[in-house]
């Protein structure tokens, strides 16, 4: 930090005197050219840090993403396929908020009002509740929103046209940089000279490989299933997590809606070899076994999309950014589902990375720099290790059937329990809005 800051200061007197002189009478410089930023990935992560760029620095900045799986048009249904919803937490909505998006997802954002903590076995017929947390971070704010990832992708695309985006159909290829610049070719054959290229490209990151930054990782031996379930009673906007010996089974509530009136979204963790044999039974089948996690609280249950399986793994790179590359989202660090945090990292990602790239290009830096990376290396790195031991430990704590690790977990959730301020603190945590959140995050403009 200690670098990056020192020359954004050199920058900040440059910048002084220059206005003075020109108070003065001096000569006028000639605008500088725009500097070209590459995204590679029109994932949230990809889209949301091109907006944020474009918005704040537009005639600064060009940006270009680029994603083979780029839809032909702005389709409402772009990538309808994905039936996954994420938890956005507080401060993934603030930074949606301020970029303009909110508002037109808001609609379909379902309010997280409290959540309830289980740990049993699957055959019992009762699931006593061991944590409760109320939902709300500040008044009227919940900590934690439920948003399908299409509705998110179909609001975020036409918002980056408008805001001046290019938005290409081609993958890049490969990238190469120094000291000077960078340049990516992309897979139609185009060199594009940039000043820096954001791999936003997912976990298999081909860019980040390319650039021979390292991963530490491993799989786990489940898949989370996803699928939208629709059920007769309302779920007052509770979110459940029944913590089972395979991995926790979580029902996410979305808005009103589906065959049955009310639906939720479900997260089901399950040991890999058992979940291939479950989803190839038929539906009645399949039913039955997601009515057996599910309970009869809210009526009856029906299959509103295909269960869809995704391999969990864990892994996060061993740097943030190499010379003129920076990583975001998933293609920095991947994590286990069971807090529902993977993208609200990767926005934290985001918002840490616009900051400094804004903060640099407006001093009139070059934002490829070696210190803005180093800078935003430093902003993210602790918090994302952090995170993704937490989420690791609770997978490992949790998806078995020890008696003595239920024993002793089982008394920690009951103590976690009975000390509001610490629930508050793993709320607050958990919503994002730590003190030291970048800007974006505060609901602040850059
Ligand atoms: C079961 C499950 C449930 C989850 N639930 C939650 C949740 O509730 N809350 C939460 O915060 N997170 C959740 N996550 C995590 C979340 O899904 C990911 O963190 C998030 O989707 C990552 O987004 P991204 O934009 O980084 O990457 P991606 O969505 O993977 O996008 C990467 C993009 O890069 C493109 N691409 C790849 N290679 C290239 C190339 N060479 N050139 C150009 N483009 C390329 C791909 O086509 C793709 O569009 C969940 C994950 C799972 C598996």
């Amino acid at each position: 930090m200690a670098a990056g800051k020192a020359s954004r200061k050199g920058a900040r007197d440059d910048f002084k005197n220059s206005s003075k002189s020109k108070a003065r009478g001096g000569t006028r410089r000639a605008a500088p050219a725009p500097r070209h930023i590459l995204i590679a990935g029109s994932g949230i992560a990809g889209l949301t840090l091109a907006l944020a760029l474009a918005r704040a620095c537009p005639a600064q900045l060009t940006i270009t993403v680029c994603d083979p799986t780029l839809p032909a048009q702005d389709l409402p249904d772009a990538r309808a396929d994905d039936a996954r919803a994420y938890a956005i937490a507080a401060a993934g909505r603030r930074m949606f908020e301020s970029l303009g998006i909110w508002p037109k997802v808001a609609g379909m954002a379902q309010p997280m009002r409290d959540m309830v903590i289980t740990d049993s076995h699957l055959a019992d017929p009762v699931r006593p509740s061991f944590l409760n947390f109320d939902g709300e971070v500040e008044p009227g704010e919940a900590f934690a929103h439920m948003v399908p990832a299409h509705d998110l992708l179909a609001a975020l695309l036409p918002a980056c046209r408008e805001a001046g985006v290019d938005l290409r159909r081609v993958a890049v290829r490969r990238f190469e940089a120094d000291a000077d610049g960078g340049t990516a070719h992309l897979s139609d054959g185009e060199r594009l000279p940039v000043t820096l290229c954001v791999a936003a490209d997912g976990a298999r990151s081909r860019l980040r490989e390319a650039a021979g930054i390292g991963w530490v990782g491993w799989s786990y031996p489940q898949v989370g299933i996803v699928a939208t379930i629709g059920h007769e009673r309302d779920h007052m906007g509770r979110a459940i997590e029944h913590f089972l010996p395979s991995g926790p089974f979580a029902l996410l509530p979305l808005t009103p809606g589906g065959s049955l009136g009310h639906r939720s979204s479900i997260v089901w963790t399950e040991r890999r070899a058992t979940a291939s044999t479950l989803l190839a039974r038929d539906p009645g089948e399949v039913l039955e076994e997601v009515e057996r996690r599910f309970g009869l609280e809210l009526g009856a249950i029906a299959l509103e999309t295909p269960l869809r399986a995704f391999p969990l793994s864990f892994g996060i790179a061993r740097e943030f950014a190499a010379t003129r590359l920076a990583l975001i989202g998933d293609a920095a660090h991947v994590i286990h589902p069971i807090a529902g945090q993977g993208l609200n990292l990767g926005l934290k990602n985001v918002a840490a990375l616009a900051e400094c790239i804004v903060d640099a290009t407006r001093l009139g830096m070059d934002p490829g720099e070696g210190d803005i990376l180093r800078d935003y290396t430093r902003a993210r790195r602790f918090d994302t290790v952090a995170m993704a031991a937490v989420t690791d430990g609770l997978n490992r704590l949790f998806s078995n059937d020890i008696e003595p690790v239920r024993m002793l977990r089982d008394f920690g959730l009951g103590l976690v329990e009975r000390l509001p301020p610490l629930k508050r603190f793993f709320i607050r945590e958990a919503s994002g809005l730590s003190a030291k959140a970048p800007r974006l995050m505060r609901g602040e403009r850059l």
